[in-house]
């Protein structure tokens, strides 16, 4: 398998940062911007530092375990905008505090996609990269593959739209994956800022809230529901949000995601491992919520 391990000598020679610390997300351990408030943060820096080691101890060399929990990050270099690394992290984290093993592997968009995964994950990315990671995903066919054994799949925005139908990028129509029933097309204008939503109760979650960027609305078919109703910014059309079947969860969240939303990676990993998970604390996911569906509200 032409795969890669997280953090292992993964140079992907573009300018995110994302796909190639063995440590820490942002290159160097215990690192946090200069602006960075030194009370909370800190406390945060140390978690992801911890997460960022989580990732890079599941990472394998040598073909791993055969029944650790594979978590296929897909093309890192197109496909990973506004923190979406972060949902790998706490993927990896919440599945380990839960016993579990874990093996994180990065497939670089060069690289032969693995079907025997257990979930998938897809970033979002700018027009052009997500034209050439949807082109490239339906030439390698290791993804619909993966889906028809019966992996689980996280795709946010750019990844997202790529599993509908069709998808706009740089003003004309690129055909997606056809693994969701939507179609997306482009807005008005960009929708930019905080996304909330009350998600489809058949889920079980509570209030979803994220970070959108996107200049395309989407259109669900009969095939899929949406994630969400939208209480807040735009998300798929202003009135629903993301959308799922099966084991198969869109989203316009950025944030990343399941930072905001731990429960939509405990739902992700239990359609995963089909096994009822554990409680874990979660303090500081719950700080992170509410602060930003403060900021919403009283925006
Ligand atoms: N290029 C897509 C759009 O603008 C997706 C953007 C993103 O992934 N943030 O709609």
């Amino acid at each position: 398998m032409s795969t890669e391990p997280i953090g292992r000598g993964s140079t992907s020679g573009e300018s995110h940062p994302s796909g190639s610390h063995a440590t820490s997300p942002y290159g160097t351990p215990g690192y946090r911007p200069a602006h960075a408030r030194p009370d909370d943060t800190d406390t945060y820096v140390a978690i992801v530092d911890e997460a960022a080691a989580d990732v890079a101890a599941a990472s394998h060399l040598d073909g791993g375990s055969s029944s650790a929990l594979r978590i296929v990050w897909l093309y890192p270099d197109l496909l990973s905008t506004y923190g979406d690394r972060g949902n790998l992290l706490i993927l990896v984290r919440r599945a380990q505090v839960r016993g579990l093993a874990v093996e994180a592997i990065e497939v670089r968009s060069d690289q032969a996609v693995p079907a025997d995964g257990d979930i998938y994950l897809l970033g979002g990315g700018e027009d052009g990269p997500q034209a050439l990671a949807a082109q490239r995903l339906a030439a390698d066919g290791g993804l619909h593959r993966a889906i028809d054994r019966g992996a689980a799949v996280l795709a946010i925005c750019a990844g997202y739209q790529l599993l509908g139908r069709s998808f706009f990028a740089k003003g004309a129509k690129y055909p997606g994956l056809e693994l969701l029933d939507l179609d997306s097309d482009r807005g008005p204008s960009r929708a930019v800022g905080e996304l909330v939503g009350e998600p489809d109760p058949a889920l079980g979650l509570p209030t979803i809230t994220g970070f959108e960027n996107h200049g395309g609305r989407t259109h669900l078919g009969p095939g899929v529901r949406p994630l969400a109703r939208v209480s807040a910014g735009i998300g798929n059309d202003g009135t629903t949000e993301g959308a799922w079947r099966d084991k198969i969860v869109g989203t316009y969240m950025h944030g990343p995601a399941l930072a905001r939303n731990p429960a939509l990676a405990d739902l992700v990993l239990g359609w995963a491992t089909g096994a009822q998970l554990t409680p874990v604390d979660d303090t500081w996911p719950g700080r992170l919520r509410s602060e930003r569906l403060g900021a919403v509200r009283t925006g």
